[in-house]
């Protein structure tokens, strides 16, 4: 049976060309040609509007359990498929956190019967060591420190040696500075080493990883926010200051042009929206409530950097697409034949406003409120199924990352 063919402007092996035919068979990508070709149904891309791959997010706290106020895997979900995203890694801290193989089992249970898009979850440091074989074979895509697990930094590196579970660490010690965190941390990891290092922010401590990637012989990759490469704390008047305190904090402008620049270098591996949602009381009172809601504004905010010639798109869609699908192994973030269909049409011609209430997650503010944006989602397929069209569709459906791997064989 034929699928369903989409014709236009598409991104292919790095480049944009201009009339390409994607067909989809199933939840795959079954063919890749220049021109139009085959027959059957067809999405016919107007000009203006361009496919690329949905991207995958490394970094996000989906809340639910104790703190569904604030959000809950279903609202998160659906945020992210607005935001043109079709596959998430959940962060551990949630209420009661993500510590142990039986917190996870039930965790992979609730996104299960809830996740609009495709999943896969950090675990915390965990309780027992030897837990992390079992955290392993339940699909714990890492192991996530904050800054108060530091202390036992080589138990856990010990610990990720010895399971082969990767360590994925937030920089930044107790009211301490990342730059000394990122410099300490980095004097324990050897050669062999699979470390990621959450959202960096100062240009200092991407200075001494890019030295330490070339001269350690680890993995040794990085994340950075849309906010941490679009924003700095002297350029926010005062009302956005207060609904954008985040770990680490908004950095000065010069901070903001080096990590933005390590995208062109390589030397920052992926983009990832660190969407931590609170209500907008919390965010107010000045309580330690740090993030802010970003799935739903990534894709677009990131694009429109490259529409306004600031960034190449291969290199766009590579951070925020392709290289992240890599770390969890799954083959999705590419317009190639045998990759899962997960696509995302934009058009660039209509320029809009960020406008939070309209946002899908609970949390409805971010600091990026009223900025023009020149890339608009149209829609959003996840493994060859539209699940979101200017209005969400889909109300679940979203497997485990192990299952698209099993599934793809
Ligand atoms: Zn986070």
């Amino acid at each position: 049976m034929a699928g369903l063919r989409i014709v236009g402007r598409a991104l292919v092996d790095g480049k944009l060309l201009d009339e390409v035919t994607v067909e989809i068979d199933g939840e795959f990508i079954s063919s890749v040609s220049i021109g139009e070709s085959g027959s059957g149904p067809r999405l016919l891309l107007s000009k203006g509007q361009l496919l690329l791959p949905s991207a995958t997010d490394l970094h996000v706290h989906l809340r639910d359990w104790d703190q569904a106020y604030k959000e809950d895997v279903f609202t998160g979900t659906s945020a992210a498929a607005a935001g043109g995203i079709t596959t998430i890694a959940e962060m551990p801290n949630t209420v009661p956190p993500i510590r142990s193989p039986e917190a996870l089992r039930e965790r992979l249970k609730l996104l299960a019967t809830r996740a609009v898009v495709d999943y896969a979850v950090h675990i915390g440091p965990l309780k027992k060591p030897e837990d992390a074989s079992r955290a392993l074979e339940l699909g714990a895509c890492g192991m996530k420190l904050y800054p108060e697990d530091l202390e036992r930094l080589e138990d856990y590196l010990r610990v990720s040696r010895e399971s082969g579970i990767r360590l994925v660490v937030h920089a930044e010690l107790k009211g301490g500075d990342e730059v000394e965190t990122v410099k300490m941390l980095l004097s324990y990891v050897k050669a062999g080493d699979d470390i990621r290092l959450a959202h960096i922010s100062r240009a200092e401590s991407l200075r001494i990883i890019e030295l330490a990637k070339k001269e350690l012989g680890a993995r040794i990759t990085v994340e950075a926010t849309p906010h941490h490469l679009l924003l700095s704390y002297e350029e926010l008047d005062e009302n956005s200051r207060r609904i954008s305190t985040v770990r680490p904090p908004l950095a000065s402008m010069s901070d903001r042009q080096y990590i933005f620049s390590g995208l062109k270098r390589c030397s920052v591996d992926f983009i990832a929206s660190d969407h931590a949602p609170h209500t907008l009381e919390e965010k107010l009172s000045g309580k330690n409530a740090p993030g802010f809601p970003g799935l739903e504004i990534t894709y677009p905010l990131m694009l429109t950097e490259w529409f306004e010639d600031r960034l190449d798109i291969s290199t766009l869609v590579k951070k925020l697409c392709r290289a992240p699908a890599e770390y969890l192994g799954i083959p999705k973030g590419e317009i190639k034949k045998g990759f899962y269909a997960d696509l995302a049409v934009f058009d660039m011609r209509e320029r809009w406003s960020i406008s939070a209430k309209d946002f899908l997650s609970k949390a409805k503010y971010t600091p990026f409120e009223g900025r023009k944006l020149s890339a608009k989602l149209i829609s959003v397929f996840r493994r060859g199924e539209l699940i979101y069209n200017g209005e969400l569709i889909a109300k679940g459906g979203g497997i485990h990352v192990s299952e698209l791997r099993q599934k793809h064989g």
